[in-house]
């Protein structure tokens, strides 16, 4: 079942808290690739996803070097935020932007202009980095210079633990009260947007079904069909960068 982009412009428009989900998606037009999509990081090379367990981080120092040289290239250090991200600061400068969820950990929305308040990271950012033994969390650069430098698998300044990026790997918990904050801005949107993301990872993805009992509205944009679509108001197969801003703008 879909909508029209006038009647989605109009729901936006008649909206007043608007809660955002992104997803790698968003980012791909600013280049960096995301996980499942047609030329995601998985789908060319399916034992990348072992880079994104914690089990297989903490027990062999082999994977954790490799993490750290595929941190020192990750392109989100040199991307910058594309129109979908800044249709979402379009969002909150007309006063409609409730909340936005993300599961990305590139940074791009604050980098965009998003206030950081109304970030909800519920995977993390790979801005920071963090001690697996005794918790010790700092900016990220540094600790990509002391690799750079020579260190193949940096340990902890504080206790010599297990460094890693302040990401949620699979395998991990979520941060505490994290996805509390996104399930509590969801119930509470009447309308909520999907972008970017595929909706297959828990416990983010069920912020969807939820908002839409609670009485939100749904669109989703996506270039690949979702398991939600079956209960969207709208859904939009097509790139976001054009999309989103022409149902903001
Ligand atoms: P995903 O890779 O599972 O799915 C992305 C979806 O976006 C795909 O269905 C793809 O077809 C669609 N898509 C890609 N570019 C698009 C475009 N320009 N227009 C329309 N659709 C487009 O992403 P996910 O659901 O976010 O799950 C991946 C997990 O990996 C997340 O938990 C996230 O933390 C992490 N991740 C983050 C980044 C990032 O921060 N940028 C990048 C890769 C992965
Ligand atoms: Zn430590």
């Amino acid at each position: 079942m879909s909508a029209d982009i006038q009647s989605i412009r109009g729901w936006v428009a008649a909206a007043r808290r608007v809660v955002v989900l992104t997803g790698a998606g968003i980012s791909t037009e600013s280049g960096i690739p995301d996980f499942r999509g047609p030329n995601g990081l998985w789908t060319r090379d399916p034992e990348a996803e072992k880079l994104s367990d914690i089990r297989y981080y903490l027990a062999d120092a082999g994977v954790r070097r490799k993490a750290w040289q595929k941190r020192l290239s990750n392109p989100a250090w040199t991307a910058q935020p594309n129109a979908g991200h800044k249709a979402i600061v379009e969002l909150e400068n007309l006063g409609k932007l409730h909340a936005l969820i993300t599961q990305n950990i590139d940074g791009l929305h604050q980098k965009a202009g998003t206030s950081p308040e109304r970030v909800i990271e519920v995977h993390g950012t790979m801005h920071s980095v963090v001690c697996w033994d005794c918790g010790w969390r700092g900016p990220m650069l540094p600790t990509l210079d002391r690799v750079r430098a020579g260190e193949e698998d940096p340990a902890c300044g504080e206790c010599g633990g297990i460094l890693k990026s302040a990401t949620i790997l699979f395998g991990e918990g979520l941060a505490p009260g994290v996805m509390e904050r996104a399930s509590e801005a969801a119930v509470e949107a009447d309308l909520l947007i999907a972008v970017g993301t595929t909706l297959q990872v828990y416990p983010v993805a069920g912020v969807v079904p939820a908002a839409k009992s609670a009485g939100a509205r749904l669109v989703i944009i996506n270039a690949e069909p979702t398991q939600f679509d079956r209960i969207a108001d709208a859904v939009l197969h097509k790139p976001i960068g054009e999309t989103l801003p022409a149902l903001v703008g």
